[in-house]
């Protein structure tokens, strides 16, 4: 009789748990095979204003840096910042928003940002991998989180068509 108490409790619990398990990996997979949340995109959109008044407000810049959300960036980047013969970009890696939403917003997009105006700025350095002492003042400008010059990622790029 006990045993049998014991068997049913743990058979209870199996079953819980392949139902959560089932819960995560469909979540896992509507977000993979989904565009962001409405709410996301809403934020995005919202620090990008945000962004683009603090650029003409500073640098009299009024060129509206498409936001492009990715799946296919590499695992590890977050964001990157594009300068294509004329055209200026910057994409975001949208498998980061799962976990990072916060830091993707308040500090990768100003920090890509940041890049962008260089760019416009004609300043095409690639001293630091573009993080130059110009770079972290105009992060800065741009209320950017954490404007860190000593970053080891490669996380722009110049003048080529295929950037992944
Ligand atoms: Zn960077």
């Amino acid at each position: 009789m006990e045993i049998k108490k014991i068997s049913n409790i743990f058979l209870f619990i199996t079953i819980i748990s392949a139902f959560f398990l089932i819960y995560l990996w469909y979540k896992d997979y509507k977000f993979n095979n989904s565009a962001l949340d409405e709410k996301i995109i809403k934020k995005i959109e919202a620090k990008t204003r945000e962004l683009k008044a603090l650029a003409y407000k500073n640098y009299n810049i009024t060129y509206n840096i498409p936001i492009i959300i990715s799946d296919k960036m590499k695992n590890n980047l977050f964001g990157m910042a594009i300068f294509n013969k004329k055209d200026v970009a910057i994409y975001l890696n949208k498998n980061r928003f799962k976990e990072n939403l916060e830091y993707m917003i308040e500090d990768t997009l100003p920090h890509e940002y940041a890049h962008a105006i260089m760019f416009l700025l004609g300043d095409f350095s690639n001293e630091n991998a573009g993080h130059t002492l110009k770079w972290e003042n105009i992060c800065k400008n741009l209320q950017g989180k954490r404007c860190d010059r000593f970053v080891t990622h490669d996380d722009i790029i110049i003048e080529k068509t295929n950037p992944f």
